[in-house]
């Protein structure tokens, strides 16, 4: 069993912030900033990428009302809202949850660059994108 799976379960202690009968808010142990949080579904699919679009509603919908509160009541000035797809993206555990990763300041631990390319076909990337 994973170890989300043993969170949901209770099998191994988290803090829990929010819990209803499908889904589970924890704060991360790593707490990149203060209040960095998790929402995690309690049925085991791997990534955002195969949640059962239900399940994935109902991820989102308190992952907004936690960012809310967490937004209020600790003073973040923004957020990042995370979900890593598989270890190439950095997913470490694989039980799909989202980061959300209050922001303070430019200086508050978390960095994320994207880079800009030169010279790309847009139109035949779009066209291998919506093709059946
Ligand atoms: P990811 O890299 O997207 O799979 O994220 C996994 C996250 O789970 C990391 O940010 C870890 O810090 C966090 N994590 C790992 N174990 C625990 C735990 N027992 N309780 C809370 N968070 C955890
Ligand atoms: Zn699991």
């Amino acid at each position: 069993m994973c170890i989300f799976c043993k969170i949901v379960n209770k099998d191994i202690p988290a803090h829990i912030i929010y819990e209803d009968e499908s889904v589970l808010a924890i704060l991360d142990i790593s707490q990149t900033t203060i209040g960095h949080t998790l929402i995690i579904p309690k049925e085991h699919t791997e990534n955002f990428l195969d949640c059962p679009k239900e399940i994935l509603n109902k991820v989102t919908s308190v992952s907004q009302a936690i960012g809310n509160k967490i937004m209020s009541n600790l003073g973040a000035q923004g957020m990042n809202i995370i979900a890593n797809v598989n270890e190439i993206a950095g997913q470490t555990i694989m039980h799909f949850h989202l980061h959300l990763i209050p922001r303070y300041d430019s200086n508050d631990g978390i960095s994320i660059s994207m880079r800009s390319a030169d010279n790309i076909d847009l139109e035949n990337i779009k066209n291998k994108i919506i093709k059946d």
